[in-house]
């Protein structure tokens, strides 16, 4: 009897150092950031079916851009921030204060999740409320407008955004960007952006750029973008 009871208490006692092992061994690997998988960007959730905004962009731009594309910069960006200061910053931080390649790859996620929130299925004919009245104001049309923001999209050289931005007084202004260029960066507010790699339109329209930007008008979704400015 006292060697059974004796043996059960060594039991008790190798599982409890056993497990008190493991759990330090669990709390190390967890504090240690080159184990860390940190989610902490996201990617917005497609307020559409990937369907939805044909013929304007395709199904299969959309599952490629929004699917591959955009899933690659949030996944560059979580493994690159792990170990910075911008671990623990909120996505427009890090655009407003990186450089290099972490500069490159939240400045996509910031991009693209403003850019797939933009439309909707069939889309709303035109800017709604205050930044309808603003956009009349300083362009004298929606039209005039229109062409002007089409205008500076077809001329960016190469890779890079055309963006419809505020300043701290409410003035519009058409900002052309190149690569991940946000016009955060200036101190402006983002309202609209057209994505003019050649990712977000080659499959549908090839090198005629200037005909993907006129039909993405088909395709915003106004409600969402006035209520950013
Ligand atoms: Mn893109």
């Amino acid at each position: 009897m006292k060697k059974i009871h004796s043996i059960l208490l060594t039991g008790v006692l190798v599982l409890t150092l056993f497990s008190c092992h493991n759990s330090n061994a669990n709390n190390n690997e967890n504090n240690n950031p080159k184990n860390k998988v940190n989610m902490k960007f996201e990617k917005v959730a497609l307020p559409y079916a990937t369907d939805a905004l044909e013929p304007v962009i395709s199904k299969q731009t959309v599952e490629l851009h929004y699917g591959k594309h955009h899933q690659a910069y949030v996944d560059n960006l979580n493994k690159l921030v792990v170990g910075t200061k911008f671990e623990n910053s909120d996505l427009e931080t890090v655009v407003k204060e990186s450089d290099g390649a972490i500069f490159n790859n939240a400045g996509q996620v910031l991009n693209h999740n403003l850019y797939f929130t933009s439309f909707k299925q069939g889309g709303s004919s035109v800017p709604k409320g205050a930044l309808g009245d603003a956009i009349n104001a300083q362009y004298g049309s929606f039209e005039k407008f229109q062409e002007e923001f089409n205008a500076a999209g077809a001329s960016v050289f190469g890779s890079g955004w055309v963006w419809l931005a505020k300043d701290g007084s409410g003035k519009l202004s058409i900002e052309k960007e190149s690569n991940a260029g946000n016009p955060i960066t200036k101190g402006l507010t983002p309202i609209l952006g057209f994505d003019v790699w050649e990712h977000s339109y080659y499959l549908d329209y090839q090198n005629r750029r200037a005909d993907h930007l006129k039909e993405l008008w088909k395709i915003i979704d106004w409600d969402v973008v006035s209520a950013r400015y």
